[in-house]
């Protein structure tokens, strides 16, 4: 005699015996510095710093901005996009890498340009993407830093640059090249306004951008274990970057802030 009738069917499995098992992908990261596995979550959580070893892990531009700025911020520009002026080609042609890249990122070129508060201060903020064509600097980003450079001076903002590039874009050649001196020139004129300009170096920094505005700023901070073209900038947040060319960059730096 039954206690009790199954009145519904028992439950399908639709899935095969050898599919059933837990999707993990994407859940767990591997510390590159000391191999643990770390969970995604607590990952974020501790800002991409392992708990474990204190490894920086590499940021795309969208969560360092998300970290650092509060709430919401004002994207300038972000229709800003390269023309192809040389209509370069190597392996495949410059115009279908930047189609590729736009499609992969949903953004148009290598930086982002945001007008936002840190910490309740007003600022303006470029975070270069090195998942763009290695955050390389072409016109496009040459012009946004510079125009993110002129609404600090506009608005009475300081200026932060978050570099992560492979250097100048070699596919608009000597275009890419003049972007250093633009670049340089507009901090110039922030710091003949007498607008600080923070520039944060992260993983990696290295070739023009390094040559030009990276190390440019009032305060030049590094990421630990962030890499520099000659050199290792490593230290930590509020220290400075050192190095062995860049420790005399930075105390003449300082001089000339505190005289
Ligand atoms: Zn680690």
């Amino acid at each position: 005699m039954a206690w009790f009738k199954r009145d519904k069917k028992s439950i399908e499995q639709s899935t095969p015996p050898e599919e059933r098992r837990v999707r993990t992908e994407g859940l767990w990261v591997k510390c590159e510095s000391c191999r643990t596995i770390v969970f995604r979550k607590d990952l974020e959580a501790n800002l991409y710093v392992c708990p474990k070893c204190q490894f920086h892990f590499k940021m795309n531009a969208k969560h360092r901005l998300e970290m650092l700025l509060d709430g919401r911020w004002t994207e300038h520009d972000a229709g800003m996009t390269s023309t192809d002026p040389l209509k370069f080609v190597d392996t495949k042609p410059y115009a279908a890498r930047l189609k590729e890249a736009k499609k992969k990122l949903g953004m148009n070129d290598a930086v982002i340009t945001a007008e936002g508060q840190l910490s309740g201060r007003p600022v303006v903020m470029c975070a270069m993407e090195f998942g763009f064509i290695g955050g390389s600097m072409g016109a496009v980003v040459g012009e946004k830093v510079t125009r993110g450079i002129e609404l600090s001076i506009e608005t009475r903002q300081p200026f932060i640059a978050i570099s992560c590039s492979g250097g100048a874009r070699m596919m608009e050649g000597t275009i890419s090249l003049m972007q250093l001196a633009k670049v340089s020139a507009a901090l110039a004129r922030l710091d003949h306004e007498k607008l600080p300009y923070i520039s944060v170096l992260t993983d990696p920094t290295t070739g023009g951008v390094t040559a030009s505005f990276a190390m440019l700023g009032d305060l030049n901070i590094g990421e630990p274990g962030a890499r520099g073209d000659t050199l290792e900038i490593g230290w930590m947040g509020t220290q400075f970057a050192r190095g062995k060319e860049l420790k005399s960059f930075i105390a003449s730096s300082l001089d000339l802030l505190l005289s």
